[in-house]
């Protein structure tokens, strides 16, 4: 559309996930579950490192470490020189012997195995404790360690109670407010004058290789092309290529009506 560059490759190394948290709709998903072949993954990231791209984050709708090669994903995508981050919930072990991403983020917004079953149902808050805790202990030079809260509902008024928890077992504690596209879906009007630059900034690879427009698609709907045919000539699929100029025009598609980027303050 104007020759720009992306910067970011997220790729959806799976869209395995066993858990069923309040504010996703991972359950709700109509994409078979499906993960990325390693060679296929690697063959994108090369193509995204010609082309300029300088960030992966190896996941998009399913838990990184469900996916047995992420070691594998993360050590080439350091030789490539990319910079590395993705997001878990710590809900099953992390890969041995473990590769740190420059930023690792645990997703966690409990403090108490009985807040944890209101939020993630299936979580066990003593596994996920000693994951983190053991991880963090370790040395890790160049990751820096980050601490992800959801505030819902279900948390409300115990932040400062979680993040007194969790402190000294992370660099950095961070509390981000719930993305409202799968459950309360404010009723304030999105910001018709959003300037949303997500579809320039990102390609997001779901683990079918297709590319969709940005990482709001969790189901798909917007996607098209084949990542293992050309990154680039993906990205670029007319159908593509006419959201992003729909969105660009701030003529918005029904996935932006429901933008938690267009309400939040
Ligand atoms: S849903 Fe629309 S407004 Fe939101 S990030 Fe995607 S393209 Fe942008």
């Amino acid at each position: 559309m104007c020759g720009q560059v992306p910067k970011i490759l997220k790729l959806e190394l799976t869209n395995a996930c066993g858990l069923n948290c309040v504010f996703c709709g991972h359950a709700e998903q109509v994409r078979p579950v499906q993960s990325m072949a390693a060679v296929n993954a690697m063959g994108i990231m090369a193509e995204a490192r010609d082309w300029g791209l300088v960030e992966v984050q190896p996941q998009f709708y399913g838990e990184p470490w469900l996916y047995r090669n992420l070691n594998e994903i993360v050590m080439y995508a350091h030789s490539l020189d990319f910079n590395v981050q993705y997001y878990t919930s710590a809900q099953c072990p992390p890969p041995e012997p473990f590769v740190y991403p420059d930023r690792l983020v645990f997703s966690v917004d409990y403090h108490t195995q009985e807040l944890a079953d209101k939020i993630r149902p299936g979580i066990e808050f003593g596994a996920v404790f000693r994951r983190i805790t053991d991880l963090n202990g370790l040395p890790h030079p160049g990751c820096e360690i980050v601490i992800r809260c959801t505030e819902c509902e279900e948390n409300r008024g115990e932040i400062a109670d979680i993040e007194d928890f969790w402190g000294p077992y992370c660099d950095n504690f961070v509390v981000v407010p719930e993305t409202p596209v799968y459950r309360h879906f404010k009723t304030e009007t999105p910001n018709a004058d959003y300037d949303c630059r997500l579809p320039r900034e990102q390609v997001v690879v779901l683990s079918d290789y297709r590319v969709t427009l940005c990482c709001n698609d969790w189901h798909g709907k917007y996607a098209a092309g084949d990542a293992r045919e050309g990154l680039q000539k993906a990205y670029s699929h007319a159908r593509l290529e006419g959201y992003r100029y729909a969105v660009y025009q701030k003529q918005w598609l029904n996935l932006c009506n429901k933008c938690g980027l267009r309400i939040r303050k």
